[in-house]
């Protein structure tokens, strides 16, 4: 393509934020979408590389509302979106150090009406052999909880809308974005696009992209995160098995293929792209996890990978329209739970875009 497009929603990026609100602005029947994802593939980057845990109960209330409402779409999604559940219900259990703060999980899933049931150490330990001797008050078990079909949901939200007739490019790399009367100028690789609307979805990009569009960067940073998946020698898996987080010790865990996909929890501060494994990788197991719950010692690292988490100053996604530039929108900074909420903040954004194109 190297003709200018005339579109009235340029979205650029095409992981959970891009193609969520992409999905949810064709169901609300906005004419002329493009969305813009400079990888050859979707899903190369957090969208595709996440731990898939559907946790309802999160660190704050505000992202809790979004989780809960984007969960329920997960277990009974739009028929556009999948004719089955996008996720297990493997369920959770949240592990915590102090009785205090078991209450405290229990007062919050009640305030969400979460279903959830108290765990003495005893059933933490049934559940999961593996972390006994680990220190802890017990856990709450959350049976709506589970392991997401992340393919499928990223998919699903594109292939329904481009069945609605938004156009999807790939390898098309937004490089400058000219405010204009109209909208706005895009340059791309691909060619040049005019906009009213661009909506920044660009994950750990989206600071740069919104700069390059003459917005200030909201405070975005993103984190590098690490995965890991272990096996053990017996190879005694049990894939059903709930998945479980420490929230105190900082790590979670959860059956994956015959083996467990583990996380250290490590959040350092990283560069759009960076998600090169760290040198060091291994010792984050081996000198943070492994002196919390020792039997984990006998897993052996498989394979390794890192992605990056993006979080706005408040940890809150961002979903609205730029104070300074007229017709930027952002969908930024979904942190860890973006997987999760997709479903909301895409219906989020494309109500808020709906309501005021300009
Ligand atoms: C290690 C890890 C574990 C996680 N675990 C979970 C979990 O268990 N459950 C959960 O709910 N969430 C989880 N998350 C969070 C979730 O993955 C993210 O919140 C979500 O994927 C972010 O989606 P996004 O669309 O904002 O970003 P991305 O998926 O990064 O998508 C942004 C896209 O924009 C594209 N782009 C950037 N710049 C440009 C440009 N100039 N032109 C065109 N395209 C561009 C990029 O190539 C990218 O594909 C995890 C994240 C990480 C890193």
């Amino acid at each position: 393509m190297t003709a200018r497009l005339s579109v009235q929603v340029l979205v650029v990026g095409g992981g959970f934020a891009g193609a969520a609100t992409a999905f949810f602005l064709s169901r609300k029947g906005i004419g002329g979408v493009a969305l813009l994802e400079q990888e050859p593939f979707f899903g190369l980057h957090a969208s595709g590389r996440n731990a898939a845990l559907c946790r309802q109960l999160v660190e704050d209330d505000e992202v809790t509302a979004l989780t809960v409402s984007g969960a329920e779409v997960l277990h009974s999604p739009l028929p556009d979106l999948s004719p089955r559940p996008l996720v297990s219900k493997s369920g959770s259990i949240l592990l915590a150090s102090t009785e205090e703060a078991l209450a405290e999980i229990q007062a919050r899933a009640r305030t969400f009406s979460l279903s959830h049931e108290l765990l003495s150490t005893r059933r933490v330990f049934s559940y999961w052999p593996l972390l006994q001797d680990m220190s802890c008050a017990g856990a709450v078990r959350f049976p709506d909880d589970g392991v997401i079909d992340i393919h499928a949901l990223l998919h699903g939200y594109l292939a329904a809308a481009r069945e609605r007739g938004v156009m999807t490019f790939l390898g098309c790399k937004v490089e400058r974005a000219e405010p204009t009367e109209q909208g706005f100028l895009v340059e791309s690789n691909l060619g040049t696009f005019s906009a009213r609307c661009l909506v920044i979805a660009a994950g750990a990009w989206a600071g740069s992209v919104g700069m390059a569009a003459g917005a200030q960067n909201p405070g975005l940073v993103a984190y590098r995160r690490h995965l890991f998946l272990m096996t053990q020698p017996a190879g005694d898996s049990r894939p059903d098995l709930p998945y479980a987080w420490h929230l105190d010790a900082s790590f979670y865990i959860r059956p994956e293929s015959a083996g467990y996909l583990l996380s250290p929890c490590d959040e350092t501060p990283a560069e759009p792209g960076d998600d090169a494994v760290a040198s060091n990788a291994a010792d984050l197991v081996a000198s943070r996890v492994v002196p919390l719950a020792p039997r984990l010692a006998d897993l052996r690292v498989a394979r390794s990978w890192a992605c990056l988490r993006t979080f706005s100053p408040s940890k809150r996604p961002i979903i609205g329209w730029d104070e300074e530039v007229p017709g930027l929108f952002w969908v930024a900074g979904l942190g860890g739970h973006g997987a999760t909420a997709s479903a909301t903040i895409g219906r989020l954004a494309a109500e808020r875009i709906a309501s005021q194109l300009p």
